[in-house]
């Protein structure tokens, strides 16, 4: 079991891009098998490789319908219908911050799994926002980036706190 070092909000690799994964080969099999440690340990519903420092387009989730995890590569979504739905997020990177982000309610994911097997589904509420939260992360996005002005400003002092707590002291 490794359980890997999650970076935290002020880490420079959660603002960096992604890259998309070229070979899934064994490497890529074990930072997978690695992630889903680390998600379970944190008792996370998502993680993307940005977290642990890895920038590769991978991220592991817990569907929230059915219980079981899943690993996402090279994931790709697009909304179904424009309505979005307002829910409560938080972020193992950005510890005891909680607040409420606008999401798509209802998409379309297109992915490659552990096998470099292809594969589509549709995703609604929790399990669209899961993905759309994790996806973020691939792009360097958090989701506090996506609450209004006013939230931020009121967030401000409890988050330059955790960026001063996190690994670069
Ligand atoms: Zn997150």
């Amino acid at each position: 079991m490794a359980d890997l070092n999650i970076e935290i909000y002020g880490s420079p690799v959660l603002r960096q891009k992604a890259e998309p994964v070229q070979n899934i080969d064994g490497k890529v099999q074990k930072i997978i098998r690695d992630m889903f440690d680390t998600l379970h340990k944190n008792s996370g519903l998502g993680l993307a490789a940005n977290q642990v420092g890895i920038l590769q387009r991978v991220v592991v989730l817990t569907n929230p319908n059915t219980g079981e995890v899943m690993a996402l590569i090279n994931p790709e979504w697009k909304e179904i219908e424009p309505e979005k739905e307002i829910g409560e997020e938080g972020c193992l990177s950005v510890p005891g911050i909680f607040s409420k982000v606008n999401r798509f309610r209802k998409i379309q994911v297109t992915a490659q799994n552990v096998q470099g097997k292809q594969f589509n589904f549709s995703a609604e509420s929790l399990f669209a926002r899961i993905i759309q939260h994790e996806v973020d992360h691939l792009n360097g996005i958090l989701f506090i980036d996506r609450l209004s002005p006013t939230r931020r400003f009121v967030l401000a002092s409890k988050l330059s706190r955790i960026s001063s707590n996190g690994d670069h002291e």
